[in-house]
């Protein structure tokens, strides 16, 4: 058998992406607000129970705007802007504007900033289906395809997966505080994995949806916490840098799974994202998919 070598594979594992452009006052506590766009607000209600367990997190930002925590209306200057949720009203679009005009540092927040997360899965359907589903009156109903900010914003950080990791969150936050670029990872949810010595769902639980692991071509970040429970990453962090899509369809077709499964898991979370786009079309071979934006 003639067996072609696979072409050379690079990891993109430089301790940085983006260089930070903004600058914070290392000396006093960062002005911070933060905002809520298309989402469920769980990942600033996990903030809140990061502030129980890390106090150093208020030791650092002074929230000038924080709904879920503060009765305060927005009245102060900021200068680090956490943005929560997609975009998903042309209202949306102009707001995002305007906290990207005030703030130095702007992060997008959790995986519905990110990539669009769980909001974005109507995307994959037309909008008057989906406005029909959902509401009495469609004709009332001015939304727009769910989109990550950056779409509309230059983000200088993205604090993915569903919801923010706290590790990866205390990382930016003393990064920024003392004007340093964070440590943004570009390997795959495999490499924490193995290292917490799991043994591989994907290969253990062929043909069941608990083994359909997108490991392989998923960020890294969240230290497993899925995989380490039995359970499948659904990749919510999104893609990895240089992910092998391609090779990730071939294996779940390889083990079973059907076309339906194969669009459903690549699009929960980051289906806008090229990456995971180009996977839920994949099995099909659609030229023209509902939706299609470049990675974030
Ligand atoms: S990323 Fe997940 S937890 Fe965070 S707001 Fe979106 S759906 Fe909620
Ligand atoms: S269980 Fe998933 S994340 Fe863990 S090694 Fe296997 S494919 Fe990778
Ligand atoms: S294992 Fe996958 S689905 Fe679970 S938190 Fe990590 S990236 Fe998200």
């Amino acid at each position: 058998m003639n067996l072609k070598k696979p072409p050379a594979r690079t990891l993109d594992l430089k301790r940085t992406e983006v260089k930070l452009t903004a600058s914070v006052n290392s000396n006093d506590k960062v002005k911070t607000a933060l905002f809520k766009f298309t989402c469920c607000a769980g990942c600033q209600f996990a903030l809140l129970y990061f502030f129980h367990q890390l106090p150093e997190t208020l030791e650092l930002l002074d929230f000038v705007y924080f709904k879920m925590a503060m009765r305060k209306e927005l009245e102060e200057p900021y200068e680090l802007a956490f943005v929560e949720g997609g975009v998903s009203t042309p209202e949306h679009i102009e707001q995002l504007k305007a906290i990207r005009s005030q703030a130095k540092v702007l992060v997008a927040f959790g995986a519905c900033a990110a990539h669009g997360g769980i909001p974005s899965i109507k995307n994959w359907q037309t909008e008057r289906a989906v406005e029909e589903n959902v509401y009495p009156d469609p004709l009332l109903v001015s939304s727009i395809k769910v989109s990550p900010i950056d779409e509309f914003v230059k983000v200088d950080y993205h604090l993915r997966g569903c919801p923010i990791d706290e590790v990866e969150f205390m990382e930016l936050i003393r990064s920024v505080a003392a004007d340093k670029s964070p440590y943004i990872r570009g390997h795959p949810v495999c490499v924490e994995c193995k290292l917490r010595n799991n043994i591989c769902i994907l290969l253990m639980r062929e043909g069941v949806q608990e083994g359909m692991c997108l490991g392989p071509v998923t960020r890294a970040g969240c230290r497993a916490v899925c995989t380490s429970n039995m359970r499948a990453c659904f990749g919510c962090r999104g893609p990895m840098s240089n992910s092998n899509i391609p090779e990730m369809v071939r294996t779940f077709m390889g083990k079973g799974f059907s076309a339906k499964d194969i669009e459903m898991r690549f699009t929960e979370y980051a289906g806008l994202s090229a990456e995971f786009s180009e996977g839920a079309r994949a099995y099909y071979g659609r030229k023209t998919p509902y939706y299609h934006r470049k990675a974030a």
